[in-house]
């Protein structure tokens, strides 16, 4: 996946904020086995609670004040975000909130997407690495500690190039779209089992996602500059295998030994490649994950 050097990335609205309080992981042997534990938990947590605080995933802060002093705008070129995972960030943005404007009726952009180091607080409460990218209906705000990549890419093996971090944030993107559009009210998103309202809105995120990259090489910046370069079939199968990376099944499977479908919260692996080639092959409309029978889902 490559950004198309002239085009304008400035209007994307990320930033990154100073100020994590984790606890730095040391080396030696002992650190090792830590970081182990801790990318189990943080792929579990991506399937868990990544629309946090609607799920209840995450110690209530409603109504306290976020402190976003330390938060400074990025200012990075369509160059840079060929490099740079943090800038990368910034181009998905800027495309998303361009190719979403022309999508939804009366859109709205999130409020931005927060790059943090280790931990930060949110209007869904205080986050951590380890519960991976995510969005917060309260505040809406996409937050992701772009370590995640990282952690995917050591634990699912090769499954984090770039589109593959565009998917990431396109679905979490997709979250927003559910919420301004009023697809999350009166949903239970505490379910689970495969076809719960959760792996419903799972679905339709990942489909999401999917229209807007199916879209991502025409989308054009204010000067009529395509924000991509046209994507190759190569990239569209990372992506896939990043999908299917972050199925129900195969995370319980790596991590449990064996899956448990009564505990799904995002869908399998063969779903989400489903819906992410619904929406690629589609549009936002082709996204109907909900109404169908469970038999649908895939
Ligand atoms: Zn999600």
């Amino acid at each position: 996946m490559t950004f198309n050097e002239n085009a304008d990335i400035s209007g994307g609205k990320a930033s990154r904020r100073s100020g994590g309080r984790g606890m730095k992981i040391g080396g030696g042997a002992g650190g090792g086995a830590i970081l182990i534990a801790i990318v189990v938990l943080l792929v579990q947590h991506f399937t868990g609670v990544d629309v946090s605080g609607v799920a209840g995933g995450l110690s209530g802060l409603q109504g306290q004040q976020i402190d976003t002093s330390g938060d400074e705008r990025l200012a990075c070129t369509a160059a840079e975000a060929n490099k740079d995972a943090n800038c990368r960030i910034q181009g998905a943005a800027a495309m998303l909130q361009t190719y979403w404007a022309d999508q939804v009726r009366g859109y709205t952009d999130p409020q931005g997407i927060v790059i943090f180091d280790q931990s930060t607080t949110t209007g869904c409460g205080s986050a951590s690495t380890d519960m991976g990218p995510f969005y917060c209906p309260n505040d809406q705000t996409i937050y992701i500690d772009p370590a995640f990549y990282d952690e995917l890419a050591q634990q699912f093996g090769d499954t984090a190039g770039g589109l593959a971090q565009l998917y990431v944030i396109g679905h979490e993107w997709g979250h927003h779209i559910q919420n301004i559009t009023g697809t999350m009210k009166g949903k239970n998103l505490s379910a689970t089992g495969a076809s719960s309202d959760s792996v419903r809105l799972e679905l339709q995120a990942d489909c999401y996602a999917g229209a807007w990259l199916g879209d991502a090489s025409t989308v054009k910046d204010e000067n009529g500059q395509t924000y991509l370069e046209p994507i190759t079939a190569d990239q569209i199968t990372d992506a896939l295998k990043a999908a299917a990376a972050v199925g129900d099944d195969h995370i319980q499977e790596v991590t449990q030994g064996q899956a448990n479908p009564e505990s799904f919260t995002h869908g399998t692996s063969t779903q989400r490649q489903k819906w992410f080639n619904t929406g690629l092959n589609g549009s936002p409309g082709s996204c109907q994950t909900f109404g169908i029978p469970a038999s649908q889902l895939g």
